[in-house]
C-alpha cells in the first residue's frame, strides 16, 4: 500500500491503552502518513465504555493541539466514533464514524459488543434463543443510523460477526441472514458515503480475518460506497494490524482504491 492512514483510533479518553501523543508516536514509528482519533461518543447508558462529557472537550483540545505540534511530520484528525443512541453535541469534528453497539429493547440499551458469552446471554434473554432474530434486530437498528446523525464512515457494518469464526449464533451463509444485512445496507446507501474494513477483532484475538463479510463488500462495491481500512485500534502496537490483508480483500471483490481523509476532504488513493 502507498498510503497508511487509520481513522478509527481509541485512546485513554475512552477504552484505549495509549495516550493521544503515545499513539501518534507509534503511528510515526509504523510509517503512517496520518492518524485520526475516534473516541467513543459519550453514552449515558454506558459511561464506562465512552468518553465522559468533560473528557470529550479535553480530547478535542488535545487532538487539535497535537495537530499543530506534529504539523509536517504526520497529519492528525479529530473524529468521533458515534454510537447512534448517544445524545451529544456533534460539532467540532473533522469526521464521524457511525456505529451501533447497542440494541434498544423495551427502553433498555443492551450492549452486545462485549464477549461471546454476553452475546449468548442476550440471544437467550431477549430473542428466545434464536440468533437469527438477534441478527435481524441488529440490522434493523443499524438501518436507523442516519436518523440520528450524518456520518462519514459506516463503522464495522457487521459487528455482530465479531465472533462468527468461533461461535455459530446464526448462519451467516443463509439467505435470510444476508437479506437482513443487505436490507440495512440498502437503507444506508446514499446516506453514508464510506465504510471501513475493520481489523480490530484480529488484534484482540476474536477473528483471523477482517470484516465485513465479502457478500457485504460486494454489495457496497456495486452500490458506489467508498472503502477505508481501519484497525479500530485500542492498542498502538496493533495500529497497522492486517492492513495489507484488508487491501487484498478489497481488491478481491473489485475495489481499486481506498479513501483517505486529507485537510481538503476524502480523496481516493489507488490500492496497487
Ligand atoms: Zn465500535
Ligand atoms: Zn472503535
Amino acid at each position: 500500500m502507498k498510503y497508511y492512514q487509520n481513522l478509527h483510533t481509541h485512546t485513554t479518553y475512552c477504552d484505549g491503552k495509549d495516550s493521544v501523543e503515545g499513539m501518534i508516536e507509534k503511528a510515526i514509528a509504523l510509517g503512517f502518513d496520518s492518524v485520526g482519533f475516534s473516541g467513543h461518543s459519550y453514552m449515558f447508558y454506558a459511561p464506562d465504555h465512552s468518553m465522559s462529557l468533560e473528557g470529550t472537550e479535553q480530547y478535542k483540545k488535545e487532538v487539535r493541539a497535537m495537530k499543530e505540534k506534529y504539523k509536517g511530520q504526520i497529519d492528525i484528525f479529530c473524529g468521533l466514533e458515534f454510537d447512534m443512541y448517544s445524545e451529544i453535541d456533534l460539532s467540532g469534528y473533522d469526521y464521524m464514524i457511525g456505529t451501533a453497539h447497542y440494541l434498544l429493547i423495551d427502553g433498555k440499551h443492551v450492549g452486545f459488543d462485549r464477549t461471546a458469552p454476553v452475546v449468548a446471554g442476550i440471544i437467550k434473554d431477549y430473542f428466545g434463543g434464536d440468533g437469527m432474530k438477534y441478527a435481524k434486530a441488529y440490522y434493523e437498528t443499524l438501518a436507523q443510523l442516519p436518523n440520528f446523525a450524518k456520518t462519514d464512515i459506516l463503522g464495522h457494518a457487521d459487528l455482530i460477526c465479531k465472533f462468527s469464526e468461533k461461535e455459530n449464533f446464526f448462519d451467516i451463509d443463509s439467505p435470510i441472514y444476508q437479506k437482513y444485512a443487505l436490507d440495512a445496507l440498502e437503507a444506508l446507501t446514499g446516506k453514508i458515503p464510506f465504510f471501513e474494513v475493520n481489523t480490530g477483532a484480529i488484534s484482540r484475538g476474536y477473528r483471523t480475518t477482517p470484516y465485513p463479510h465479502p457478500f457485504i463488500l460486494k454489495y457496497l462495491k456495486e452500490h458506489g460506497w467508498g472503502a477505508c481500512i481501519s484497525s479500530d485500534c485500542h492498542d498502538g502496537n496493533f495500529l497497522k494490524q492486517s492492513f495489507d490483508d484488508s487491501a487484498e480483500l478489497l481488491k478481491s471483490v473489485g475495489f481499486k482504491e481506498i479513501y483517505i481523509l486529507k485537510d481538503s476532504g476524502f480523496e481516493a488513493v489507488g490500492l496497487d
